[in-house]
């Protein structure tokens, strides 16, 4: 799943490429991942001229002259490509934008399960799923160490399922939670109401480390290689890294999977259920 690093990536790699384009042709060869439409997709967009593109939480907003909002979740795997007209289409290519410089701008989806919204700004509230009861965006300027203390104290379970629930802070997935609880030395599984203040405060100063160090790996890898189909997750030092060592003291990397979700941590620096 696209997590605010690779979305910031996406969203530096287009900025460069999209603003001022003009939609010269739409088509929608698999419509319903669109959910406003297909048909409206194909009808509205023509003529559209991109503004800078903006995200939250996990959404990427490309704003039109037009007032326009097109609001993509690419869920688990949603890709974005800019290419050539020649480039070969891939089969499950959702919808392609054409532009006067020439490129096309695609969406393609393995999985089949991004979701899409024309709208106007307005409708937000209306149309996009859970947007009035999600949480603030992660690197939101107004959610300060203050606001994240009282955020956490809502809920009492395990560190990384608050984390990770949009409800409460928005756009932290799997795989940079693992990072996270990592840079603040925390046991993914300790119970939030069990971790005292000084250390949630801790965890705020750790996911915006995080974050403030990945998005520039991350964007730069994009801009050198291009829209990746799979993301540039090479600098993670926990994440899916079972058995390396610890960057920070050595120990072996431990992982456990629940469900679909695999958890990796280190027990020599994220102690926790033990102690
Ligand atoms: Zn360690």
């Amino acid at each position: 799943m696209p997590e605010i690093p690779d979305l910031e990536g996406y969203r530096s790699y287009l900025n460069a490429r999209l603003p001022g384009q003009r939609v010269e042709t739409a088509e929608a060869p698999i419509p319903w991942l669109i959910r406003t439409g297909g048909d409206e997709f194909v009808k509205r967009m023509p003529g559209q001229v991109f503004e800078p593109i903006e995200r939250v939480a996990k959404l990427l907003i490309f704003p039109f002259e037009s007032g326009d909002r097109f609001v993509v979740h690419a869920m688990l795997a949603g890709r974005f490509q800019y290419v050539e007209p020649k480039h070969r289409r891939r089969s499950v290519t959702s919808w392609v934008l054409g532009l006067e410089n020439g490129m096309e701008f695609r969406y393609f989806d393995q999985r089949r399960m991004g979701r899409m919204y024309l709208i106007r700004p307005e409708q937000f509230d209306e149309v996009v799923p859970r947007w009035t009861e999600m949480g603030p965006d992660v690197m939101d300027p107004q959610l300060t160490p203050e606001k994240w203390l009282e955020l956490l104290k809502k809920s009492r379970a395990q560190i990384k399922s608050v984390i990770t629930n949009e409800r409460i802070v928005a756009g932290i997935g799997n795989a940079y939670s693992d990072e996270i609880l990592w840079e603040a030395k925390l046991h993914p599984f300790r119970k939030r109401s069990d971790i005292p203040d000084e250390e949630i405060i801790g965890l705020f100063h750790a996911m915006r480390r995080v974050m403030e160090w990945s998005i520039p790996i991350v964007t730069r890898e994009m801009e050198e290689k291009g829209l990746p189909p799979n993301h540039y997750r090479k600098h993670l030092r926990v994440h899916r890294k079972a058995d390396d060592e610890c960057p920070r003291c050595g120990h072996r990397i431990s992982e456990i999977t629940s469900g679909k979700k695999v958890t990796n941590f280190c027990r020599e620096c994220q102690p926790g259920l033990e102690r």
